[in-house]
């Protein structure tokens, strides 16, 4: 992916800041660090599939006081939709004047300085090129690589990692397996998003390869440092719940700065993501230690952790068959309520291992089988996506995507709403909502 950032500032022709603005807190080498440590990340956590190529641009790019693109007056004082799009494509402009095609690149990161503007980052969610696919970070987060990753990731069709908290608060930035969770520590995104960017295969469990009763062990390899994952389809006996996602994550690679309560443990994520371009949100299910569990009641899935090593970590998939055992499974030492025992060692079969049990036939379980093949991530047949919907922008009401210079007239009419753009939240700890958050910024 080609990438233009483009480091901003609002100057008066004596090159003082303008009024609501500053000049830059971070020097061009310090942003083409962190441009470098982003495309870094993408190449890790994507096995090397999806490189950054990026041009900073050198020197930063100053821009008047106030302006107006398209007969839609921006300024520095504000930051509305329209101050950032007009910014953006000014931006363009005297860059081009610099002999800097706008179209040099497909993604363009607009570095916004100290403003008005309390986002910490913004970003279209899903960007196929038919609009300029856009990006902008505010002064604090110049030099921050995982900011970048983020933003390009709304740009990619990812949104935001989230985890319900104990009293059921859904925090979509809780998810501290993924850039697109809380910023900043260089992790990759999740198993989910990764499947959907095609950057892991998963061995896939589904109605026809996982039967009631029956329960499936599993060697999942590092997430970290091998596109490994797993994922199970229950659409065929459990319609709505959304397909799991088991990952085993360690500190390597891309995920060298994993937080405490991820690295060298089995993730579990649900995701109802379907396609490559399906901007979905992910759900944070449970972080498993050796020994540890997590049951999906509606699915009646359980996935236990056996062991964790270098070499991967020991995993078992059980699919209930029913809420308790019975004898027929006990006999054949079948775990048919997924608790981990079976036969003698399970103690809701001391009832059934007398001599009746012997003559009971087994369960309609079948053995264990191999895992399937791995499956390749899905892709829809053809590479362009569905136009993105509009969204609410959360910063102001959307404005019109910018039209493709130089712009014979007005538009006469708004043309369609500009893709969502997407805030990136501060570092932990976690506010108490996100729009908090991002006024509160810092
Ligand atoms: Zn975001």
């Amino acid at each position: 992916m080609s990438v233009l950032v483009i480091p901003l500032e609002g100057t008066t022709a004596a090159g003082a800041a303008c009024p609501g603005t500053g000049l830059g807190l971070y020097t061009v080498p310090q942003i083409k660090a962190a441009v470098s440590d982003s495309a870094s990340l993408y190449s890790s956590c994507s096995y090397g599939k999806t490189m950054q190529t990026a041009l900073v641009a050198d020197p930063p790019v100053r821009l008047n006081c106030s302006g107006s693109s398209n007969g839609v007056p921006w300024s520095w004082a504000t930051c509305s939709f329209d101050d950032i799009n007009g910014w953006a494509n000014a931006a363009d402009e005297a860059l081009a004047a610099r002999g800097v095609s706008p179209d040099a690149s497909f993604y363009t990161v607009y570095l916004v300085p100290p403003s008005a503007c309390g986002f910490v980052g913004l970003g279209y969610v899903g960007c196929d090129g038919s609009y300029k696919c856009r990006v902008w970070l505010s002064a604090d987060y110049w030099a921050t690589g995982q900011a970048y990753a983020h933003e390009l990731g709304h740009n990619i069709y990812l949104v935001h990692a989230g985890k319900y908290n104990p009293d059921g608060w859904y925090d979509e930035y809780g998810d501290w397996s993924s850039w697109m969770g809380y910023c900043c520590n260089d992790r990759c995104p999740n198993a989910p998003q990764m499947w959907q960017l095609g950057w892991l295969t998963v061995q896939q469990y589904d109605a026809s390869s996982l039967a009631p009763g029956q329960t499936v062990q599993v060697t999942l390899p590092s997430q970290s440092t091998s596109n490994s994952g797993l994922r199970i389809d229950v659409s065929g006996w459990a319609p709505g719940v959304d397909p799991i996602f088991v990952s085993y994550r360690t500190r390597a690679a891309g995920d060298l700065q994993l937080a405490d309560d991820v690295a060298g443990r089995v993730l579990v994520h649900q995701a109802p993501i379907a396609n490559s371009f399906d901007a979905q949100k992910t759900v944070w299910r449970a972080a498993l230690l050796a020994g540890g569990a997590w049951a999906q009641a509606a699915a009646g899935i359980t996935v236990r952790v056996a062991s964790l090593g270098s070499s991967g970590a020991a995993v078992s998939i059980c699919r209930q068959g029913g809420a308790a055992e019975t004898a027929a499974s006990c006999q054949a030492g079948v775990d048919w309520d997924c608790d981990g025992l079976v036969g003698a060692a399970s103690p809701s079969c001391s009832a059934f291992l007398g001599s009746s049990a012997a003559v009971q036939p087994p369960p309609c379980s079948p053995p264990v089988k191999p895992p399937p093949p791995a499956r390749p991530p899905p892709r829809l047949p053809s590479p362009k996506p569905p136009p993105p919907r509009p969204r609410p922008a959360p910063v102001q009401k959307p404005s019109p995507p910018p039209p493709k210079p130089p712009a014979p007239k007005p538009p006469p009419s708004r043309p369609r709403p500009a893709p969502a753009a997407r805030p990136l939240p501060p570092a932990r700890p976690s506010p108490p909502s996100p729009e908090a958050a991002l006024i509160r910024r810092g």
